[in-house]
């Protein structure tokens, strides 16, 4: 039988890179990789003997790693074999430090709850690397997760208006005051508060024109916004409020957020 060298291992699988999501055990010793790739979008793999494998696997398969992954595509529905995984970086600061690694994790269900698999978006690989990236080099936790949030919104096709009133249509205006309407998700203005039913988050005119230019900037001039903390309280309150709406269910992590939130005060 013909021993395949290495290479020749690479060149008859494919390859892609993937920021890990989640793991989980399968069996004594496999493991199921879910990840973000910009070829595949969202996937999941399994991961043979990933517990015994020192070579292939250990010290690799972790959340929020990015890897380059060789793996055999799936017969229909079923998962990508994952044959083997080199190390591109393990973000390791955010599995060691509690509020990077909350940030990281509400990221990472975002990304999991607004993506499709066999829907690849490179836009979206690119933001979750950004984000990852951006927390790993020590920026706050928790404006890099109002960032995300925002911008994931938008990728996923559900772009929140905030320069305008949704009943009435006018332009916010320094002055007025305005409120995330928790039913319809939609931006409400002081006057036309009456005329719809249920509650609303209120946000001021700097936090919502703030959000507008974050939402049309270039990711690399992202980097160069700042958001005050209560630019960022806002913003989360908000998000997750229209969140709530979109998806009919609640973000696991946001507990977490709104407990690093609350001491960050
Ligand atoms: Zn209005």
């Amino acid at each position: 039988m013909p021993v395949r060298t290495k290479r020749q291992n690479w060149m008859n699988n494919c390859c892609t890179r993937g920021l890990v999501l989640s793991i989980s055990e399968h069996s004594e010793s496999d493991k199921i990789v879910t990840f973000y790739s910009p070829d595949l979008g969202k996937a999941a793999g399994i991961a043979k003997g990933a517990k015994r494998s020192k070579k292939r696997f250990v010290n690799k398969l972790e959340e929020f790693s990015l890897l380059r992954i060789l793996y055999t595509p799936p017969k229909r529905d079923s998962l990508h074999f994952l044959r083997e995984a080199e190390l591109e970086n393990a973000f390791l600061s955010l599995r060691n430090t509690y509020p990077r690694y909350v940030a990281a994790t509400f990221i990472g269900e975002l990304t999991l709850r607004f993506t499709r698999e066999h829907d690849p978006d490179p836009t979206i690989f690119e933001l979750l690397l950004w984000a990852i990236q951006n927390l790993e080099n020590g920026r706050a936790p928790l404006e890099i997760c109002a960032l995300f949030h925002l911008r994931i919104l938008g990728a996923a096709g559900y772009q929140p208006v905030l320069d305008c009133c949704g009943v009435c249509g006018e332009t916010i205006r320094a002055g007025q005051r305005y409120g995330l309407h928790t039913g319809g998700g939609v931006l409400v203005c002081d006057t036309c508060r009456g005329a719809i039913h249920g509650g609303s988050t209120a946000i001021t005119v700097q936090t919502l024109k703030f959000l507008h230019h974050a939402q049309r900037a270039e990711l690399g001039t992202l980097e160069r916004l700042r958001l005050s903390p209560k630019n960022i309280a806002e913003t989360l309150a908000i998000l997750h409020k229209y969140t709530l709406h979109l998806l009919q269910h609640d973000i696991h992590s946001w507990q977490q957020i709104r407990t690093l939130l609350e001491s960050s005060r």
